[in-house]
């Protein structure tokens, strides 16, 4: 802005010249106004860790050049196979897209180890005491209510299946 008040001291009386110097000044000064938007926006902002979804990004981009990578190695062999390539080509293209297969693997071993760690943990924890109580909460349920293993709710105090005549 003071920029902006010299240069229209300096330069009244000079219109075109004028015009076009504080229309630049303004331009300016808007970038400097987003720059420091953009400064502060993180520090205001209520959304966090943007790193995770930078890394999430990234990850994305790995698998889908993975599996770009793989699908043209399948299609090179199929190319090979017909008769299409030379013995040679295949063999140095086949092992530079191998090579870049692997090095992306070991990418998103490297990137992606802690998460699915965590999620796997977190899914075998989630799993486990559901599984275990389960059959036993059956079997209790199909003694008291009579429900036959064919799937047929008998009486509770029935002594065998009204479908299938299994003893309950
Ligand atoms: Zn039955």
């Amino acid at each position: 802005m003071l920029a902006a008040t010299a240069t229209v001291i300096v330069a009244t009386g000079q219109s075109p010249a004028n015009i076009i110097i504080l229309s630049m000044t303004v331009v300016s000064v808007s970038f400097v106004g987003l720059g420091t938007y953009r400064i502060l926006a993180p520090l205001v902002s209520t959304v966090p860790d943007t790193g995770i979804t930078i890394g999430g990004r990234t990850r994305i981009a790995l698998e889908r050049e993975k599996a770009l990578v793989l699908r043209s190695l399948k299609e090179l062999e199929f190319d090979f196979a017909m008769g299409k390539m030379a013995k040679a080509d295949f063999d140095e293209m086949s092992g530079r897209l191998r090579a870049r297969a692997l090095g992306l693997m070991r990418q998103l071993d490297a990137g992606g180890g802690y998460k699915e760690q965590i999620a796997k943990e977190v899914e075998s924890r989630l799993s486990e005491p559901s599984v275990r109580p389960k059959p036993d909460t059956t079997d209790v349920i199909e003694e008291v209510t009579g429900l036959c293993v064919c799937g047929t709710q008998n009486d509770p105090d029935a002594k065998f299946c009204k479908n299938c005549g299994a003893k309950l």
